[in-house]
């Protein structure tokens, strides 16, 4: 099967090379993301593969379908990029990867809230300038707080597992309820409650409608002063301005995200010599207690492997006519 790739970055390239060879695929690797505009370039193909950031809406969609697409893969787990009812209207079949290393974006959580905790990415550049001081490098012991999961589906659950291993009492809410979590001691609870009660809040929900801005002001004002917020999912989670609003009345007291509302146009992009025209992000950018990773959580070897076997192996399912559970 003939396969175009869009929105390719040279490690995701390097992992695709390393595994096509055992299959029976060929690949046309584009840098630039699927848009109206660039579809054109999936013509000759009988798949195209997409990422996050790309976007099939209708005229994508269209467009596809015109050209004899066949399949679209997508190499992760959100779909929200794409209009899934009118790719059907078009026939267009639609894979995913639901599932390829829950621990790596759980572990990425764990390593927001560490690092905002004890500061130690303020630390090793002191340290670098021979500034030995402890000054206001102070943090919070994890043993015995209280942790708030909202969504504990694969990642969420990682996460309760591994907070429960720092000691931490974990609430959660979810509109289903996971057997296992309870087992551990995960204490499930309304939404609000889970809000007034916790001292870090992470998210592991999906973005539906009913999601977006599952945290507003609203939300940010019955929440604990000086509270802890995490969002690893998506970033239409969250109200930015709002969060904006309660950090600056020190409501909320750090915030780390791997993911934001407007992110298409920045992450994954190397910006260091752009003039940053979202003043939103560039805000957020002006707070010492909020870290900001640009989605990296899904970023390990682990990962990108399964990704890409997984990727290779629904277009295979497909040629062959074998129904798989990752067919949106
Ligand atoms: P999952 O489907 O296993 O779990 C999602 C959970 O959210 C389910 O248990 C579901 O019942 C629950 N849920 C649905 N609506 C809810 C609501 N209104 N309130 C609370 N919970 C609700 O998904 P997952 O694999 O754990 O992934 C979770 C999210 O993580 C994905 O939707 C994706 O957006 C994000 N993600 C981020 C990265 C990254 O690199 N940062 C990588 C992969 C996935």
């Amino acid at each position: 099967m003939k396969i175009a790739l869009f929105n390719t970055k040279s490690y995701e390239k390097d992992f695709f090379e390393r595994i096509i060879g055992e299959y029976s695929h060929e690949i046309t690797y584009y840098d630039i993301p699927l848009r109206p505009e660039s579809a054109e370039l999936a013509r000759n193909h009988d798949a195209i593969c997409i990422f996050v950031n790309d976007i099939a809406d209708k005229e994508v969609l269209k467009k596809l379908s015109e050209l004899g697409i066949k399949i679209i893969t997508l190499r992760c787990a959100g779909f929200n990029n794409i209009d899934i009812s009118i790719a059907k209207e078009y026939g267009l079949r639609i894979f995913r990867v639901p599932s390829y290393s829950p621990q790596s974006v759980a572990e990425h959580a764990i390593a927001l809230i560490m690092t905002l905790n004890r500061k130690t990415h303020k630390a090793y550049n002191r340290v670098r300038e021979n500034n030995f001081s402890l000054e206001k490098l102070n943090g919070f012991t994890l043993y015995g707080k209280t942790v708030g999961v909202i969504g504990t589906g694969k990642i969420g659950s990682a996460f309760c597992t591994i907070m429960k291993g720092f000691g931490c009492h974990i609430l959660a809410y979810d509109p289903t309820e996971s057997k296992e979590m309870i087992k551990i001691g995960v204490q499930y609870t309304t939404f609000d409650f889970l809000l007034q009660q916790s001292d870090i809040i992470s998210l592991h929900c999906p973005l539906i409608p009913e999601t977006k801005h599952i945290i507003s002001k609203e939300q940010f004002d019955i929440m604990k002063k000086g509270v802890m917020l995490i969002n690893t999912s998506r970033g239409a989670l969250v109200n930015t301005k709002d969060a904006i609003g309660a950090l600056k009345v020190g409501r909320l007291g750090y915030l780390g995200i791997d993911v934001y509302e407007q992110e298409e146009q920045i992450f994954f992009h190397d910006m260091s010599e752009s003039i940053i025209q979202d003043d939103v992000i560039s805000r957020l950018l002006t707070f010492p207690n909020v870290l900001i990773t640009s989605h990296q959580g899904f970023f390990t070897n682990e990962a990108l492997e399964e990704i890409v076997r997984t990727t290779l192996q629904n277009c295979t399912d497909f040629e062959n006519g074998i129904a798989n559970d990752r067919e949106l």
